[in-house]
C-alpha cells in the first residue's frame, strides 16, 4: 500500500457510530497514533485489531513529526485518532496533518461524529452559518470579553455559535451567557449519543433554572444563536426592572441569574447582544 496518513473520527459516546470504512481503515493501517494508547487500545480490542500505537498529544504532538515523517517514507500507512470524535477539531493533530501535506504525502479524512454538529443537527437552532469556538476560555474575566467580541450575528441574518464545556464548568459559562448575551437562545446539549444525552433550550437564565446537579457533570456542547436584529438598549424604569427580576425568579431562575438578566436586558451594563425571536 502507498503511504498516508488517515484521519480517522471515532465515536463520542457510542461505539455503534463506528463507520464500517473508518473500522476497515484501522485494520489495514500499519499503525495507529492516538492520543491515549489505552484509551483507543481499548476501542482497537472491542474491534479485535492489533496494531502498534503511538501516542500523539497536545505535548508531544511537534516532536513526534520527524518519526511519523521517516515511518511515511518508509511506506507505512499511518492512522490517526483521538480519544473521541473527528480529530484536529479541539484534539491534536492538525500540525502533524499541516507538515505531512508539506511533505507531499497524501492525507484522507474518513468522516464521523464531531460533537459540534452533532449537537446543532438536532438542536433547531439556525445551523447555517455556524462558527466553532472549540473550548471556552477558563477564566470569567477572559471568557466574558471573548464572548463579547464573538457572539455576532451573521452578515445576513442569525448565526449560532458551539462552544465546548466540560460539565464542571456548565454552571459559570451560563452565568456568564446571562450577563453577556441575556436573551440568545442558548441550547445545552450534553451526553450527546450515550444512554443520559440531553436538550435543553432556552435564554441562559432559563436553561441555568432547569439543568439540576446531575446535569452540571459530563460533557456538553454549548450552542448560542445571535439574531441579526440587535437588542434594544433602552433604559428601563426601575419598577420595570424589578418586575422582570420577579418574573424571573418565579420562572425559578437563581437570584444572581435573575438579576444579572434583567439589568441587561434593561441595557444598563455593557453591551447586549443578541435578541430573543
Ligand atoms: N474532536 C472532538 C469532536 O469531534 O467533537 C472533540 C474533542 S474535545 C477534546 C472534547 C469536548 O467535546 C468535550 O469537552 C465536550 O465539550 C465535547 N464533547 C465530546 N463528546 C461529547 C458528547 N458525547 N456530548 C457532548 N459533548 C461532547
Amino acid at each position: 500500500m502507498t503511504a498516508e496518513l488517515r484521519v480517522i473520527a471515532t465515536p463520542i459516546g457510542n461505539l455503534g457510530d463506528l463507520t464500517p470504512r473508518a473500522q476497515q481503515a484501522l485494520a489495514t493501517a500499519d499503525l495507529v497514533l492516538c492520543e491515549d494508547t489505552r484509551h483507543s487500545g481499548a476501542l482497537l480490542n472491542h474491534l479485535g485489531i492489533k496494531k502498534p500505537l503511538w501516542s500523539l498529544h497536545a505535548h508531544n504532538e511537534t516532536g513526534r513529526i520527524d518519526s511519523i515523517l521517516h515511518a511515511l517514507a518508509e511506506g507505512q500507512v499511518i492512522a490517526l485518532v483521538s480519544d473521541a470524535g473527528t480529530p484536529c477539531l479541539s484534539d491534536p493533530g492538525a500540525e502533524l496533518v499541516a507538515a505531512v501535506r508539506h511533505a507531499g504525502y497524501a492525507v484522507t479524512s474518513l468522516p464521523g461524529p464531531f460533537a459540534a454538529a452533532v449537537a446543532l443537527a438536532a438542536s433547531g437552532m439556525t445551523p447555517v452559518p455556524f462558527a466553532f469556538w472549540g473550548f471556552w476560555a477558563k477564566k470569567s474575566g477572559e471568557r466574558r470579553s471573548q464572548l463579547q467580541a464573538r457572539l455576532l450575528p451573521g452578515p445576513d441574518g442569525p448565526m449560532s455559535h458551539a462552544f465546548y464545556v466540560p460539565g464542571r464548568d456548565l454552571d459559570d459559562v451560563l452565568a456568564d451567557l446571562v450577563a453577556v448575551a441575556p436573551a440568545a437562545k442558548v441550547c445545552v446539549a450534553r451526553e450527546l449519543t450515550k444512554i443520559h444525552e440531553g436538550f435543553w433550550l432556552g435564554t441562559a437564565a432559563e436553561v441555568a433554572g432547569r439543568l439540576g446537579p446531575e446535569q452540571l457533570r459530563g460533557e456538553a456542547v454549548v450552542l448560542v444563536e445571535i439574531s441579526a436584529k440587535p437588542a434594544g438598549h433602552d433604559k428601563w424604569s426601575e419598577a420595570q426592572l424589578t418586575e422582570k427580576i420577579i418574573e424571573s425568579r418565579e420562572a425559578g431562575h437563581r437570584a444572581k441569574h435573575a438579576v444579572a438578566g434583567a439589568k441587561h436586558q434593561a441595557g444598563s451594563r455593557g453591551r447586549v447582544v443578541g435578541s430573543a425571536k
